[in-house]
């Protein structure tokens, strides 16, 4: 990250200024104090002059307010005092010594006797006071030695003050960039996952749906729409199927052909609806009653065929008999005065036999046993199961 652009380069100079002009105010302050200073230690000589002289009413008027000010500006001076005293005294650089140079009758007193419009008696006192005081106290001499330090001081530090200022901001404003900028990109990264985890939900759902739909759809494929039973279509790929499957594993199967006895009747006397209900529930019948391994079959009009794998003649017998004897108890809500029955031809091929292995070649030749058992029944009288083996 770096400042490079025009407006970034224009802010960062407006900047500086901006800085750069509180330290000159501060510095003007610092000025304006020294000078204060300067203004005071002349004339607090001067007062005690007064005093001396006599006037102690107009130096009685003026100490506190000299007082005040020397207060003032010993604190504003303070931070110089403090340099000069820990850098200058503290290491020799500036040693005591150095002073007494500093307070030649020089310019603080060349400057005083100048400005002090005092009668000469008045002027012997300064002299006096100023040469008997302490170095510490004599202000003219070392108001211009902490004026010059402190201006040396203010023009060597003020770049490294500034340098240092906009070091640190530039570093702390690049830590703040850096972090908007992590956060930024956190966000952008966040928004992203919702976004992709919402697209894959969407696409999980409609991977449901289709899935819903595909499995429909392939019920619907192979499901006869009124009786809920399997089609013609899945009827004869199943019985392909499983015949060659049995003939090649020489297993038994066996097949069930199921007829409603007088069906036209029904639909003449009762009308095609009702006749649709007794398809409906027949059928819900023979799927109930179908061997677990076992497929219930529209085979067409009324006619159902029901495929048993492993199961022999007798059990398929057992099992025609039960069915047709149900269908006898069933009842119509639309229809309570109607009975039905039904025909059954069941016929089994044991493969395990030779002989049925050679005789049946195709499944629709193991339809025909079923079939011509069917015949039987109906033309015996109906209502009967007709077992046949192959
Ligand atoms: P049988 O005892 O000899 O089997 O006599 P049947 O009357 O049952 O046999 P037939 O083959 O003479 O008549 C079958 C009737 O079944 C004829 C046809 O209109 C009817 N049928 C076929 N499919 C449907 C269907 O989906 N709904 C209705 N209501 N009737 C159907
Ligand atoms: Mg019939
Ligand atoms: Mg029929």
């Amino acid at each position: 990250m770096s400042l490079a652009t025009g407006s970034d380069e224009v802010s960062y100079n407006r900047q500086k200024k901006e800085f750069n002009s509180i330290i000159d105010l501060v510095m003007t302050i610092v000025s304006i104090t020294l000078v204060m200073r300067f203004v005071l230690v002349i004339m607090d000589p001067v007062f005690t002059d007064v005093q001396q002289v006599g006037s102690i009413e107009i130096y009685s008027a003026f100490r506190p307010l000299i007082d005040i000010l020397y207060s003032v500006t010993d604190i504003l001076l303070a931070p110089i005092n403090e340099v000069i005293n820990v850098f200058g005294h503290a290491t020799g650089l500036f040693p005591n010594d150095i002073f007494p140079s500093m307070r030649s009758e020089g310019f603080g007193l060349w400057l005083q006797e100048r400005l002090n419009p005092l009668p000469p008696f008045a002027k012997q006192g300064i002299a006096e006071y100023v040469l008997k005081s302490p170095p510490s106290t004599w202000m003219p001499g070392y108001f211009n030695w902490t004026a010059l330090i402190g201006s040396i001081f203010y023009l060597v530090i003020r770049p490294v003050i500034t340098d240092t200022y906009f070091t640190l901001r530039n570093w702390w404003q690049n830590v703040l960039v850096e972090r908007m900028y992590v956060k930024k990109r956190q966000d952008h990264y966040d928004e992203i996952l919702e976004k992709k985890n919402l697209e894959l939900q969407n696409a999980l759902s409609q991977g449901k749906f289709l899935e819903n739909e595909i499995s429909q759809l392939s019920t619907s494929v192979v499901t006869d729409e009124l009786t809920k039973a399997y089609n013609r279509r899945f009827f004869s790929e199943k019985i392909r199927e499983l015949f060659n499957k049995h003939k090649q594993s020489e297993q038994i199967m066996s097949v069930m052909m199921v007829d409603i006895d007088h069906f036209k009747k029904v639909n003449d006397n009762y009308g095609h609806l009702i006749g649709d209900e007794v398809l409906i529930l027949v059928s819900e019948l023979l799927r109930r009653l179908t061997p677990e391994s076992g497929y219930c079959c529209r085979y067409g009009g009324e006619e159902f065929a029901i495929l048993m794998p492993k199961v022999s003649l007798e059990q398929a017998a057992s099992n025609a008999e039960l069915i047709r004897n149900e269908v006898l108890r069933l009842s119509f809500p639309s229809a309570p005065d109607l009975k039905s029955s039904i025909s059954i031809g069941v016929a089994t091929a044991d493969f395990s036999t030779t002989d049925v292995k050679r005789e049946l070649h195709h499944y629709e030749d193991l339809l025909k046993y079923a079939d011509d058992a069917l015949y039987e029944a109906k033309t015996s009288g109906r209502n009967k199961v007709i077992p046949k083996r192959v």
